[in-house]
């Protein structure tokens, strides 16, 4: 039998291309659900956008029809020597393969009152599950942690007029990411927010409780005080590694796996969230906690398991999210500092909040990465531009190839092409779109 412990898209993603491939026994185990959420959309069931039923994206008779078991339980320990796994009510089972697919858990820091009541994190479906038990009445909130998912659990409280007291450690807003520029034009964006006040390069020092062990207020570390009756804390996650403390199985951060998503131990494999390459493909970390690497990981997995060995191939790095009403995407490698021998070039936009952060290499001129937030850039084009070497020039030329949106390049394109020039002292003007053409063409 093949265990999957996990149901999150990592987890179910293999177990699919699994049955693809293969009529062996099949069981996806979880501690959170039963079926299969998607984990992105939590945000748009508290703010009644969708029932939670819509965003399981099976059916639920999809598992028994593709003759795939799921069990809803937690497992306490795995046993490498015999193959086998022990659930937290004490029963055992066999497995001839072991994906460990556990995702993330999101991080806490020793903080007094961290574990107090009113105090919760958007992970999981019992966090939102927690927070609209908690929303019952709730005038004031507080988030730990400036990054995505906070956002979100931000924007979720405003959409009910709760107001937000949000704590951001660092000078600027999902920093560890973004370039200063990029952070800034974010920030100038969620100040708009009514009801959300923020505060930077400001860090929680203790969760105040009442006899009831309830938040009630927290202590910041420049020693205000700020009253609130819940405290969410999104400071971000790590690899979800307590189940395998007494396995042998080798981990660091997260799971050790090779280029094949084996693990130190025979037969066991990790993939999503939960797991750390030893040797990362070159320009990636070597723990990537997105949606669509859990997918691939899932998809290439099954083929290792089923006999065609294969290597983590994940192409060129993209990811999006949104800010509010901001849209943000990135493809290739835009590091929020910029590295030496790279050079910059950032177009904004104020009145209709539109930025975009290409960079390039000085001297090959070879186009590395764009941020671009506020517009919507086709992913197929900048995948070709980067698998391609095209230049910045190559790239900004072209660029009404990538627009999703017809009245972009009539708007902003040539006064984009325009700045550039002046800064680089070129003389560009801008083409008809030709690499969109050449791809339809493919
Ligand atoms: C609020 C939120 C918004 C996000 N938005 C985005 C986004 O916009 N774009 C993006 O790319 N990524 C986003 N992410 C990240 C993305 O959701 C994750 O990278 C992805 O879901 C991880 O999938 P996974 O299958 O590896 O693990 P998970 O989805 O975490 O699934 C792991 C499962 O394993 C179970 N499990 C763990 N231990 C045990 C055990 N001992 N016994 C039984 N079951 C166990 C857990 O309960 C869980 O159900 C977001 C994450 C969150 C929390």
């Amino acid at each position: 039998m093949i265990i999957i412990i996990g149901n999150g898209i990592s987890g179910v993603t293999a177990a699919r291309n699994i049955r693809k491939r293969s009529a062996d026994p099949i069981t996806i185990i979880s501690a959170e659900s039963k079926y299969f959420f998607s984990r992105t959309a939590l945000m748009y069931v508290y703010m009644g956008h969708m029932k939670f039923e819509h965003i399981q994206p099976y059916e639920n008779h999809f598992w028994e029809d593709n003759k795939i078991d799921l069990l809803h339980a937690k497992v306490d320990s795995i046993d490498t020597s015999s193959n086998s796994i022990t659930m937290v009510n004490g029963d055992q089972f066999s497995y001839s393969k072991l994906i460990l697919a556990t995702g993330s858990k999101p991080n806490k820091f020793g903080w007094k009152g961290q574990d107090a009541k009113r105090v919760g994190g958007l992970y999981s479906k019992q966090d939102l599950e927690y927070a609209e038990k908690y929303s019952v009445g709730l005038k004031t909130a507080v988030i730990i942690g400036g990054g995505l998912i906070g956002i979100e659990l931000a924007e979720m409280f405003l959409s009910r007029n709760i107001k937000v007291h949000f704590l951001v450690r660092e000078k600027y807003f999902w920093n560890g990411v973004l370039p200063n520029q990029d952070s800034s034009f974010i920030m100038d964006h969620i100040s708009k927010h009514h009801g959300l006040i923020m505060h930077y390069e400001n860090e929680l020092d203790e969760i105040m409780t009442n006899e009831n062990n309830e938040a009630i207020a927290i202590k910041t570390k420049l020693g205000e005080t700020i009253e609130c009756q819940f405290v969410g804390l999104t400071a971000g996650v790590s690899p979800n590694i307590s189940l395998l403390k007494s396995s042998g199985i080798e981990t660091n951060r997260g799971i050790m796996i090779n280029c094949h998503f084996e693990t130190s131990a025979k037969d066991v494999y990790a993939i999503g969230d939960c797991a750390e390459f030893r040797d990362p493909v070159p320009g990636r970390r070597p723990i990537e906690q997105v949606w669509y690497t859990g997918k691939i990981m899932g998809e290439l997995i099954a083929k290792n398991v089923t006999g065609e060995r294969c290597e983590y191939t994940p192409g060129q790095w993209f990811n999006s999210a949104k800010f509010f009403d901001i849209e943000y995407q990135t493809y290739g490698n835009v590091l929020s500092t910029l590295p030496e021998g790279q050079e910059e070039f950032v177009y904004k936009h104020d009145k209709n909040e539109i930025l975009l952060h290409f960079v390039f290499e000085k001297e090959s001129r070879k186009f590395i990465g764009i941020n671009n937030f506020g517009i919507r850039m086709r992913h197929l084009v900048f995948n070709e531009w980067l698998i391609t070497d095209a230049t910045i020039e190559d790239v900004l030329l072209d660029l009404k190839s990538a627009n999703f949106d017809p009245e972009f390049h009539t708007k902003y394109e040539d006064d984009m092409i325009k700045q550039f020039n002046a800064k680089f002292n070129t003389q560009l003007v801008s083409n008809k779109p030709k690499w969109w053409q050449n791809i339809l063409a493919k």
